[in-house]
């Protein structure tokens, strides 16, 4: 099949390979030249695991860049729009992208299309994508428009797409439902997953995919509603750590309890420093805003929203209890982008708290297996960034753990202790287990555990928790 993805961010570049990757002719289109050009000489723009294998494979063969999305319509018999949907001052989508990225569509539709959003976007939007290719003249017949959301995550995002959980599409008329179940065919009919050459299977993948096909209106809600339950999930065992905290038990050995609950499940009940990035945050603020404007008020949301805001705010009340001032501290920060396995910090809780202790006078050094690139442009320019966790440590005052990169929950601690001036770690992440940190001379504070000091030091050092 010929397909056009419009687009080539995080989604369009990883869902344009992957299609590839399953056979079809995919002609990537983008309005930002520069990235089209980096694409074009062999670069990969982003951080992501099996992309750039997938890149080289398909790259001037099966898949191509155009900055000509007329054209790229005409070439092709279904359009994927995968242009970006940030939110508005109000919190509700942006959707200028989709209807600038629609109008153009218009003008290169021949014969029959399907025009399939791949953006996250509010329940009423392939309606208004239909009235603005009807209104600039093109025929009701040649066209449909569908709903294929995507629910890859960043840093797993090709393994994502090719083994998904499910395969989500609405669409209201069995031309296009047929045109979508032909493209997904070799995932549904396990043929991709025969061949010598596919990505390796992850773990936990369910072989085929499950296909679910909904009406159009259905598959937009589903995916604002999955997110928005994800974040929930995230906010409600941040939630429950802030009481462990205030009562002395452990939120790891309660995740442990809740989520053996099969009706419940484990995973995404993970204490941290609160849900970031491009996704969940603009995207429950949509969810809230279209439920609204159609007279519903979802509150439950806006708590979702105020607890993540809230964890963020404690987590720098955490690092005072530890170091009382910091103006002039010298603080090791491991992690800046958003979560482990992407260079994204859009939104990133990282970001946000490096900001803060900034404004307060502190002096940060940083490092990040890949996203200090970014970092560096919306960073001032006093921060300084390492090649390593141990340079970041060398001489800090506490190290920082703000990201769950899975290299920073190996560290070797004898060393990381003889770099720091003092030995206090403060984990945004629950990345180590308290009394193994004490045990190896660290004071150690953690979310929803209480704070650890190194053995034989006596418990008055510690203003807000007990020795373990
Ligand atoms: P992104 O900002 O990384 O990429 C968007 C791309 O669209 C950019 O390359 C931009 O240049 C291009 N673009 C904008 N206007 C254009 C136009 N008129 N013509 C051609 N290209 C245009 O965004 P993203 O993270 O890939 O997200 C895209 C959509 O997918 C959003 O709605 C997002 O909510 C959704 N989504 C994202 C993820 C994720 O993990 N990033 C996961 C699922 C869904």
């Amino acid at each position: 099949m010929r397909i056009a993805v419009v687009g080539s961010g995080y989604v369009g570049l990883v869902a344009g390979a992957c299609f590839a990757d399953l056979g079809h002719e995919v002609i990537l289109v983008d309005n930002d030249h520069e990235k089209l050009r980096a694409l074009s000489n062999g670069e990969v723009p982003i951080h992501e695991k099996f992309l750039p294998e997938l890149l080289s494979r398909h790259r001037g063969h099966r898949l191509t860049f155009s900055d000509d999305l007329k054209e790229a319509v005409r070439l092709s018999s279904a359009i994927f729009v995968a242009v970006g949907t940030p939110p508005t001052e109000k919190g509700d989508a942006d959707l200028s992208y989709v209807e600038s990225v629609a109008r153009e569509i218009s003008g290169g539709i021949e014969n029959y299309k399907v025009v399939i959003e791949k953006s996250t976007v509010p329940v009423y939007t392939s309606e208004w994508v239909r009235k603005i290719i009807l209104r600039s003249g093109t025929d009701a017949e040649s066209f449909d428009v569908a709903s294929n959301p995507e629910f890859l995550r960043e840093g797993t995002a090709v393994t994502d797409f090719l083994f998904p959980d499910r395969i989500l599409i609405g669409c209201d008329s069995q031309r296009s439902a047929d045109l979508l179940r032909e493209i997904y065919a070799p995932l549904t009919d396990g043929s991709y997953y025969k061949r010598a050459d596919a990505i390796p299977q992850p773990d936990r993948a369910a072989i085929p995919p499950a296909l679910i096909i909904t009406s159009t209106k259905s598959a937009e809600l589903i995916k604002h509603a999955s997110n928005a339950f994800l974040a929930m999930k995230i906010s409600f065992i941040n939630a429950v750590a802030s009481v462990c905290e205030s009562v002395g038990a452990d939120v790891n050995q309660v995740v442990r309890g809740i989520g053996a609950d099969s009706r419940i499940g484990r995973r995404f009940l993970n204490p941290g420093i609160g849900y970031g990035g491009s996704c969940f945050p603009k995207d429950v603020m949509a969810f809230r805003a279209v439920a609204h404007e159609y007279g519903y008020e979802f509150r439950l949301l806006d708590e979702v929203m105020r607890i993540n805001e809230e964890q963020r705010r404690r987590f720098l009340r955490k690092i005072h209890d530890a170091l009382w001032t910091l103006r002039g501290k010298r603080l090791a920060v491991l992690g800046l982008a958003f979560k482990g396995g992407t260079d994204d910090i859009r939104e990133s809780p990282a970001i946000f708290l490096v900001q803060e202790l900034l404004q307060e006078g502190s002096k940060i050094t940083a490092y990040d297996p890949a996203a200090m690139d970014r970092a560096r442009d919306v960073l001032n320019a006093s921060v300084t960034f390492a090649s390593s966790p141990y340079e970041a440590a060398k001489g800090a005052d506490a190290l920082l753990i703000l990201t769950e990169w899975e290299e920073f929950s190996n560290l070797d601690l004898p060393r990381l202790r003889q770099e720091l001036k003092y030995p206090i770690v403060i984990d945004g992440r629950n990345l180590y287990d308290p009394e193994a940190m004490a045990a190896q001379g660290f004071t150690y504070y953690s979310v929803g555990r209480p704070a650890c000091l190194p053995d034989g030091v006596p418990t008055g050092v510690l203003k807000n928790g007990k020795k373990a």
